[in-house]
Formats: C-alpha cells, structure tokens, sequence
C-alpha cells in the first residue's frame, strides 16, 4: 500500500457517462480520479469494441456487397475493413484519452477498481498496487458479454463473443451466431454483406419476440432473402472442434442436427460488470441480474455513489449512459430536477439493411395499456426515396392513440430509419399530434417525406 490520494470524485471506468462527468467536474473545479482497467478502452465500450467498430463495419460491408466480386474479393474487402476500423478507434481512444488528460483536475489511472470501504477504493495494475479516497464515488464500469454453460463453448478457438470476433482478421466462409437478440442480428447483416454464409440459431420460437410480429416478419424475411438463415425453436448443445472448424450440435423440431463453422459468434446478451468491485465493502446492492440499484437520481444504496450505464442492468446504449450522466450532473451540480421519471422515449435502431428502429409501444401493448389505437402502415417501396437508393424491403408502422392524436409508438423498417426515429421521438416528447407530421413539408425526395403518407390514416 503506497500511496493514498483523496480526490473530491473517483470514477470507475471509462464509458460515455463516466467520461463526461469527468470532463465536467474537470471543468467545474473538481479534482477528479478516472481508473479504467484496460488502455485499450479508453473511451469504453461504445468506441472501441460496440458502436462505432460495428457501424465502421456495417458501412464497408454495404460497400462490398454493392461492389460484388468472389469470396477472395470481399475477404480482401474484409481485411481493408478490420483496418479501417482499427485506425478509427485508435483515433477515438487517444482523442478521448486526451481530453481528460490535458484537463489539469483530472487524473486518468491505469488499473481495476475495487471497493475497500464507502469512500476508499483499491487500484491494481500489475504489480502496482494502491488506494484512493472519493468524496463521491460514479461507477461506470459498463457489461460483459455473457457466455452461457454450453459445452464446448469456453476456451475454443472457433467460438468468439462480439469482441473477439471484432479482432478477427480473415473473413469466416461460415458463421454460426448463437442468439438472435440484436447484436446477433446485426453481425449477421455485416458478415453476409461481405460474402459469409450466416446462420442464426435463436432458442425460442419467435424471432425478435419483443418487437411488432408484423416488422419480425418483415426483417426476417429481408435477411432469409439475403442468404441468411434463420433457425428458431433450436437448442445448441456443444460446440465440438473437428477438421479445422467448428461443429455446431443443435436439436431441434427436427431432432440432432450438426453444422459446422469456420467461427461461432456468442451473442446471448450482456451483463453488468459488477463482480471486480466488492460492492459489498461499499454498502452498495445489486439486483438478481447483477445491476446496481439505484434511485432514481441514480443514487445508489452509498448515498455518495452513483451508477451510470450499462451496469445499472438496464437499457444497453451509449445515449443511456449519457443520459445517465445527465441524471446524475443534475443531482450532484444542479437542483436535482431532471432524474428518471423525466427521461423521454426511449428510440434504438439495429443498423441492418435495411435498418430497423423503434421507439415506444407496439399495437399489442398500447391495447394491454388500455389505448384505443390507429394503427398508420406504409410500405417501404411506395417511398421515392427508399426506391432512389433501391432499397424498396421494408415496412413502417405507427401507433397512435385514437382519442389525443399523440404517437404511441413507431417501428421503422426501412433505409434511414436510424434518422427518421429520432423525428418520431421528438415529436413524442414534445406531444406533437399525428397530423402535424402528416401535414408538415419535407424536402423531396427524402425519407422523412414518407411520413406525409405513413400519417394519413
Ligand atoms: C457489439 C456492440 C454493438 C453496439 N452497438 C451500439 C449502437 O450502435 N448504439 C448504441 O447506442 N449502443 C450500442 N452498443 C451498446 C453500447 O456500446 C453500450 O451500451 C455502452 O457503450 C455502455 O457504456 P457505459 O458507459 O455503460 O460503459 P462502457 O463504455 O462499457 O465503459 C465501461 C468501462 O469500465 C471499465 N471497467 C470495467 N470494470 C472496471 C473496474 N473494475 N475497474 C476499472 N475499470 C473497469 C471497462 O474496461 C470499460 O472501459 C453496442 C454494444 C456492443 C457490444
């Protein structure tokens, strides 16, 4: 035990919230301690290992599938692309490292976290070993992808989780993804861009069965038509080595199947990065998932210690940690009066081609709700825009409620729709009717004119 240094805040991890809460106290006067365990997360997970690497990706996949050629081709495209994304992130984690750095009040430390007591926690990198002391404690130490107890599965050179296969170099001629959650779903759209022959293997019955079974159906018959497969109802028993692959055992309506793979993709969900931190010595609870628990000024059971993001075991996305960190800032520098009861919908996009997004109810639950609903429907193709790009798959659907004229909810499956959701969510909060969406001009052509027709139920 060498050192002991007191700082007015200790963050732990380097995510989005925790981050810009640094950079803020930073600015405010504050003397701020970042520990991140990993020099290569700097920034955390969004821009090196999540959002930013896959959407490189889902570009230059879009590239290559429009360009054609054989396998040797778009492996070739393939290589250009994992570089491409590496020397994008590396650009992002030095910038991000950088920021805080040169802010004289932020200290970034090298190192795991883990509590000592309520305001003291130990740093451990290598065989360097020391404590620090917070006045307040932000914990933003994100998730972990979560590997389940199948056979075969743990210390197999062919099975990777969404991180490893990221830093796979050579394409995979055949990729199998246990889990049809979104992140599968979006790895299945990159790899059969650039030329993989894609399997999905989803253990329930229904194909994305949290979202409007009419846009599931639609998004699965977009990727089945390119060339991917999409295998329900199936359970993976092991994952066995043989012949320089994979060999994938499944049951399923069928009884005992076997595929094989030149790599097998885990993507069964994520959980908080909760257990390096012996919470315990700090008084801080988890819930039965690992989350921390919080108020909802995002306060944990420590009334000095707060949670941002991922590890509080709720929505995963980049824009929650930050609206997090927006939570907390109100709480710890303002009046305390923005907190979770504020916060606006909620929209998220998957970025397949083409791209799906939705914010707030589906029909089913706005009726479980009690709403009496206009359902709004458009076909993708009737959009000039969507045919301009040539890319006339898709549905959009809206939900509104039949006595205020408010949107309720909108899924949108169609080109652009990562931007068209965020026009639905503002006029959601903003408690804009239908019919100013309907009767607003758009310039032409463009997506967002498709809700000219979409809103004229
Ligand atoms: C493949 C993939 C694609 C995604 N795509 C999108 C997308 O398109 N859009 C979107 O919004 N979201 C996306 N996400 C989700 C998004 O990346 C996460 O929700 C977000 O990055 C979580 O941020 P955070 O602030 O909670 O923590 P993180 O960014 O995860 O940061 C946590 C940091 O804490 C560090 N840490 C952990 N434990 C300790 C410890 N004990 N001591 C010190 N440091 C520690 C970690 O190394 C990490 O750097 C994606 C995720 C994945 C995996």
């Amino acid at each position: 035990m060498e050192k002991m240094n007191q700082y007015d805040a200790v963050i732990i991890g380097f995510g989005k919230g925790g981050k810009t809460m640094a950079g803020t106290l930073g600015a405010a006067g504050r003397k701020v301690a970042l520990i991140e365990r990993s020099s290569m997360m700097y920034g955390g997970t969004c821009i090196n290992v999540g959002c930013i690497p896959t959407k490189s990706l889902v570009y230059r996949a879009g590239l290559t599938m429009a360009r054609g050629g054989d396998f040797k081709d778009k492996a070739d495209a393939y290589r250009e692309a994992m570089a491409q994304k590496d020397s994008l992130t590396a650009k992002l984690r030095k910038k991000n490292y950088d920021k805080l750095d040169s802010n004289p009040n932020i200290t970034v430390l090298d190192g795991t976290a883990s509590f000592v007591s309520p305001h003291v926690v130990e740093v451990v990198n290598g065989g360097e070993r020391y404590e620090v002391e917070g006045k307040m404690i932000f914990i933003n130490t994100g998730s972990s992808a979560f590997v389940p107890p199948i056979e075969g599965l743990k210390d197999n050179p062919y099975v990777y989780t969404s991180e490893g296969l990221l830093s796979r170099r050579e394409l995979p001629e055949k990729l199998v993804i246990i889990g049809g959650g979104y992140i599968g779903v979006e790895f299945s759209s990159i790899y059969a861009s650039f030329g993989s022959e894609v399997t999905i293997l989803q253990d329930g019955d229904i194909f994305l069965p949290r979202e409007d079974a009419e846009i599931a159906g639609e998004v699965k018959k977009s990727l089945e038509a390119r060339g991917i497969r999409v295998l329900t109802g199936v359970r993976t028993k092991a994952v066995r080595q043989g012949g320089g692959k994979a060999i994938v055992d499944l049951e399923g309506r069928d009884g005992l199947v076997e595929l094989e793979a030149d790599a097998v993709l885990v993507a069964t969900g994520r959980r908080p990065n909760t257990e390096d931190l012996n919470l315990k010595a700090a008084g801080v609870e988890v819930n039965a998932r690992g989350g921390i628990i919080t108020d909802d000024s995002l306060r944990t059971t420590a009334p000095h210690i707060y949670a941002m993001g991922d590890v509080r075991g709720g929505l995963q996305f980049t824009y929650i940690s930050l609206d997090d960190f927006r939570i907390v800032k109100s709480s710890v520098l303002g009046d305390g009066s923005y907190d979770l009861k504020k916060r606006g919908a909620v929209p998220y996009s998957v970025f397949l081609d083409p791209p799906f997004s939705r914010v707030g109810m589906s029909e089913k639950e706005a009726l479980e709700a009690g709403y009496k609903v206009k359902v709004a429907k458009l076909a993708a193709a009737a959009i000039p825009k969507a045919q301009v790009l040539e890319q006339p798959a898709g549905l959009l659907k809206a939900v509104i409620d039949e006595e205020t004229g408010l949107i309720l909810g909108a899924h949108l499956f169609c080109e652009e729709s990562y931007e068209l959701i965020n026009m639905i969510k503002l006029a959601m909060d903003a408690k804009v009717p239908y019919t100013v969406l309907r009767d607003t001009i758009y310039t032409h052509p463009t997506m967002s004119e498709a809700f000219n027709d979409l809103f004229a139920v």
